[in-house]
């Protein structure tokens, strides 16, 4: 380390840093004077010009300065002050719960005030609770700040203004500092040109003659700069842990053409061109002695299984195991029909391994799979427990990959180890998940798109209704199932209540038996035992059910081209994706098929735009775009176990471009400049890298 860098000292030989607040600077991450630098605003502040109270909109956080016309204490169920004030353009209310004598005396009518706060919609009219203010001289011009004010991260006891103090003597310290220009000279983005220093510098402490909208917005060049810099030095941890997996040895799975053929002659259709091209992709990462580590999307239908089971049929026919994780039961179940049905014939051994088995059950499937007498294990996160070892596991194929953590992804690979061989893993998932988000969560892992449904399939017609017309829908249902067709009845979960969830199916299911004597309903919800579960679904599946009413079991379930109308309940307490999944249930046969999204108004407009979005397209991958556009990435890939980062100025929505940019800068610089590659990753990440530990 270079002494006489002022900027790789501790904290603590920053003015006004003791061991307590350089704790809490550890807190988030700042251990060095350097690191201060890098803790980037969240967002900013504009004090610095008067917005007219005629144009405010909603949630702004704006300074405003007005006459107050009208001053009095209201006694409703809480006490409060309510402060009329105009400015010519418009007028708007200052709400106060905590207020003296003297703040109530100084906001009399004709005072002059200077507000700062975010603008609410009011019983009649905007408002602003509990605003900074300052009361006006109106004789004297009083000045506006120059600057934006910058909102940090921070932890609890330490203030926006001691963070800000500090930063500022760091950005001092930045003048006779070495900060390393780490990036290469030639990158494909004009970006890189800006010097770091200056873009630091600019972010933390923007100048007056800012675009203040486009540093608000996130768009300008110094933030671009910045964020280019983050996700390179994102792409870089991701790429490392993938290198490191690949310096593993797996076991060579090259299996028997015939079976292959075999099974594929067997089989009542033949693969979609997407599926062959898959197919291959694995096949040929298989044969290769570098752990593959791939993703494989596909819309709902696209046709998965079979993919997976021409992998399986490769590697248990070079003698290995393999494992087929699902995240629920009734998928995991549905898995496990489908590879007896289809690997029996072929003369493997298929076995079953879920948390619902008795505990014998548990000790034979086990024993099973460590002498090596089950080819293929299907089930459920059981899979994952310490107690299950494998002779000699060769693959590992997930579904839903988003549901597991990549932790959990990691676990199951893991097991495969004690020959020294580390498995093939294949992650398949039906949602769509945009490129950009696939390139950052799973920038692990190879993608190969299924993107061709099997021929035949009809795109679903989607209506959105509101609840108070379940009249004209029960008559639909009624006239479907006169033509001899099944109807899917979907209710949503209310307030993550399973219970509340399954009792509400309940009801459903009984009152619609009551609108609809000759229709068969069947019930189908979570707190059933899976045996029920299955029944109910073979019959339905037999089409000895016309209606069946359903929680969101179904969204990964059954297979029924008969069945050709889905009605959602309260469809705006879903996601897009989970919509987009559970409607990929019908369509599936020869008839035109409809699916009609039920909701309880009033919706908003978000709520609005969500439901348009489906009835405008059939294509899952338009919907998870917009899905991430409405709800951003964390959402949309199911909060938490995302193993997305949290970013410092880059963003997933707007820096689609960058991300691309990065992803191959990574590439090159982990080939061309391996220490600057880790020096970036020390700067962005280096105190927190438990993202890309995993
Ligand atoms: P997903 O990708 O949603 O997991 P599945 O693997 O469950 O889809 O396949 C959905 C249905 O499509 C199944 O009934 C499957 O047998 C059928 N299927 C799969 N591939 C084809 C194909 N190439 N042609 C016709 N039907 C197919
Ligand atoms: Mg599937």
């Amino acid at each position: 380390m270079d002494k006489e860098n002022l900027l790789t000292q501790p904290v603590l030989s920053l003015k006004g840093v003791g061991a307590k607040v350089a704790d809490k600077l550890e807190k988030i991450g700042i251990k060095q004077v350097q690191d201060l630098l890098f803790h980037l605003p969240l967002r900013y502040q504009d004090r610095t010009r008067l917005m007219p109270i005629g144009s405010l909109r909603l949630q702004q956080e704006c300074l405003i300065e007005g006459t107050v016309n009208l001053s009095q204490v209201k006694f409703g169920r809480r006490r409060s002050l309510l402060c009329h004030i105009t400015d010519g353009t418009g007028s708007l209310v200052l709400r106060f719960f905590h207020f003296s004598k003297s703040q109530q005396q100084q906001l009399a009518k004709g005072t002059r005030v200077r507000c700062f706060g975010e603008v609410r919609s009011g019983p009649s009219s905007l408002e602003m609770v509990h605003p900074e203010y300052q009361l006006i001289d109106s004789e004297k011009l009083v000045p506006v700040e120059s600057e934006l004010t910058p909102i940090y991260p921070t932890t609890e006891g330490l203030h926006q203004l001691s963070l800000r103090k500090l930063i500022t003597q760091a950005l001092s310290s930045l003048e006779t500092g070495v900060l390393a220009e780490l990036l290469p000279v030639n990158t494909n983005n004009d970006l890189a040109d800006i010097p770091l220093k200056d873009a630091i510098s600019y972010v933390h402490q923007p100048p007056p003659d800012v675009q203040v909208e486009a540093l608000l917005e996130r768009s300008h060049p110094m933030q671009k700069r910045l964020a280019y810099e983050e996700l390179l030095a994102h792409q870089i941890t991701m790429r490392q842990l993938r290198n490191k997996v690949r310096q593993h040895e797996a076991p060579v799975l090259k299996g028997d053409q015939a079976l292959r053929k075999q099974f594929l002659a067997d089989l009542p259709f033949a693969l979609t061109h997407a599926q062959q091209r898959v197919t291959t992709d694995i096949l040929s990462d298989i044969a290769h002695a570098i752990p593959m580590q791939r993703l494989v999307q596909g819309d709902v239908g696209a046709g998965k299984t079979v993919v997976a089971a021409l992998a399986v049929i490769e590697a248990v026919s070079a003698g290995f195991q393999t494992v087929m994780m699902a995240p629920t039961e009734l998928l995991a179940e549905q898995h496990y029909k489908n590879f007896e049905k289809w690997l029996l014939p072929l003369g493997f051994k298929v076995g079953w391994c879920a948390g619902k088995q008795t505990a014998a059950q548990k000790r034979d499937v086990r024993t099973a799979l460590e002498q090596g007498d089950i080819d293929i294990a299907v089930g459920t996160h059981a899979l994952f427990q310490d107690e299950v070892v494998f002779n000699n596991l060769g693959l590992v194929i997930i579904d839903e990959q988003h549901r597991f953590g990549v932790h959990q992804r990691m676990a199951l690979r893991d097991k495969g180890r004690q020959s020294g061989l580390m498995p093939h893993q294949l992650v398949m998932t039906a949602t769509p998940i945009p490129r950009t988000l696939a390139m950052t969560a799973f920038a692990d892992l190879s993608v190969s798109v299924i993107d061709e449904l099997p021929p035949g399939r009809k795109p679903v017609t989607t209506v959105v209704v509101a609840d108070s017309r379940r009249d004209e829908v029960v008559e639909r249902i009624k006239v479907a199932c006169e033509q001899h067709r099944q109807v899917y009845w979907v209710c949503t979960l209310i307030e993550e209540s399973e219970h509340l969830q399954c009792q509400a199916a309940e009801d459903s299911a009984e009152q619609l038996q009551k609108a609809l004597p000759n229709v068969n309903v069947g019930l189908v919800h979570g707190r059933m035992k899976a045996a029920e579960k299955e029944a109910i679904m073979q019959a339905f599946k037999a089409n000895d059910i016309d209606l069946l009413v359903a929680t969101t079991v179904i969204e990964v379930g059954v297979d029924v081209p008969n069945a050709s109308l889905m009605v959602i309940e309260n469809a705006e307490r879903l996601g897009l994706a989970q919509l987009h999944q559970l409607r990929g249930r019908v369509g599936r046969g020869e008839t035109k098929s409809h699916c009609v999204l039920m909701y309880h108004p009033p919706l908003s407009e978000n709520g609005q735009a969500r439901l348009a979005c489906l009835r405008e397209s059939n294509d899952g991958f338009v919907i998870a775009q917009r899905d991430l556009e409405i709800r951003g990435p964390g959402e949309v890939l199911g909060t938490r176990q995302t193993g997305l980062p949290q970013f410092r100025v880059a963003d997933l929505m707007q820096d689609q471009q960058l991300l691309a940019d990065a992803g191959e800068l990574a590439e090159n610089m982990l080939k061309t400049a391996p220490d600057l590659a880790e020096q970036l990753v020390n700067r962005w990440f280096g105190h927190k890298v438990d993202f890309g530990q995993v």
